[in-house]
């Protein structure tokens, strides 16, 4: 085994690029394997209170993050907008992964959706938008209905905006306040499923069952599994997870999200990626062996993957915002396993926690 794939030891310790709470159930996870944890974040998140250290330091005070670098043996992010220069700065010192090429494809949209379709997988009509004398072309591109986003930093529905008809169009630009912008064409789709994958340090790969996504005003509300989605569409989603993760030598957990259009001509459209584990995964955690958290982490250390199979059928809702004063009454329900991020604060939209409702498996 070469020195790059040898496994960290138990006692070893992982490095986590960013402290929210996807951070929090990482460093959860690598504790339980006997592994230690670094967050380096920006601001004190809920990874914080589970962490063997933290740094609170930002992302631009480039001494900071070589010290951190060498308190670790391997890091990884919870975010994909890590800046580059911080990835560039520390892989100097100590392997980062997913590495920083996972982050270029997937911090910036326009960059996502070619290199998607450069794979041959179908994603939704696009065309770059960063002046007004851009809307003709784009419109010619997409037609309407269509989706404004922004290319950088959008999320959870932020930074887009609905374009109904043509004439819309300025007014969307606007509203995002002139950004630089990717179009996209509006796809009728029955359903939205994600593809989560983890592949190891030596190119295995291994997939969660799909989970069904239902947002509200953007944000992920529900993950059901099984997903419903007829068993060659499942083979195609793999397929076109295990291409896009194969291309950039990708390790870790990755997702893809996806319509499923029900057009045979065009089944499967890709909507983004996320170089990261995400919360259309969180039902892993009780419903499955080896949690999407587990994986990534094993996938980093170079361990072994965990089992990705099923043993029951789950339901993974999101409290959002004020939702987590639900808190006791989920807590006393049956086949139900709560899990709370310790914000504090619950605004409108803000990820507070979540649970999982198990049942008996089905096939699927
Ligand atoms: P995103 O931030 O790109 O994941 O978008 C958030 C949500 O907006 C998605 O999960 C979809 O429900 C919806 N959406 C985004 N892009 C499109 C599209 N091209 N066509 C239809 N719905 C979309």
């Amino acid at each position: 085994m070469g020195a790059a794939l040898t496994p960290l030891k138990p006692g070893s310790t992982v490095g986590i690029l960013g402290g929210g709470q996807l951070g929090r159930m990482l460093a959860l996870a690598a504790s339980r394997l006997g592994l230690k944890t670094h967050v380096y974040a920006d601001e004190a998140g809920s990874a914080c209170a589970v962490t063997n250290h933290a740094t609170i330091a930002p992302f631009d005070d480039l001494d900071r993050l070589r010290a951190f670098a060498d308190t670790v043996d391997v890091v990884t992010y919870e975010f994909e907008n890590v800046p580059l220069q911080a990835v560039h700065v520390v892989s100097q010192r100590v392997p980062v992964r997913p590495g920083a090429r996972a982050l270029e494809v997937s911090q910036e949209r326009l960059a996502e959706k070619r290199y998607i379709a450069g794979l041959g997988i179908p994603v939704a009509p696009f065309a770059p938008v960063s002046a007004t004398e851009d809307f003709a072309a784009a419109l010619a591109v997409t037609g309407t209905p269509a989706i404004l986003k922004t290319c950088r930093l959008g999320y959870d529905g932020k930074g887009q905006v609905r374009v109904a008809s043509p004439d819309e169009l300025g007014a969307a630009f606007e509203a995002v306040g002139g950004l630089p912008c990717v179009l996209e064409g509006r796809i009728a789709f029955r359903s939205e499923v994600s593809v989560l994958l983890v592949r190891g340090l030596d190119g295995s790969v291994a997939f969660y069952d799909l989970p069904r996504n239902e947002h509200d005003n953007g944000i992920l509300c529900r993950s059901t599994v099984p997903s419903g989605l007829p068993q060659a569409e499942l083979a195609a989603a793999r397929a076109i997870g295990a291409a896009i993760a194969e291309g950039i030598d990708y390790v870790g957990v990755l997702a893809a999200e996806l319509f499923w259009t029900g057009d045979p001509a065009r089944p499967l459209v890709v909507n983004e990626i996320a170089p990261r584990v995400h919360n259309s995964g969180h039902w892993t955690m009780d419903a499955c062996w080896v949690s999407q958290f587990e994986n990534h982490i094993r996938a980093i250390a170079g361990w072994p993957l965990g089992s990705t199979d099923r043993h029951s059928d789950a339901v993974m809702e999101n409290l959002i915002g004020p939702e987590i004063g639900r808190w006791h009454e989920l807590a006393a329900l049956p086949a139900t396993a709560l899990h709370v991020y310790d914000k504090g604060e619950a605004p409108a939209g803000r990820k507070m926690g979540h649970f999982n409702r198990l049942s008996r498996r089905s096939e699927g």
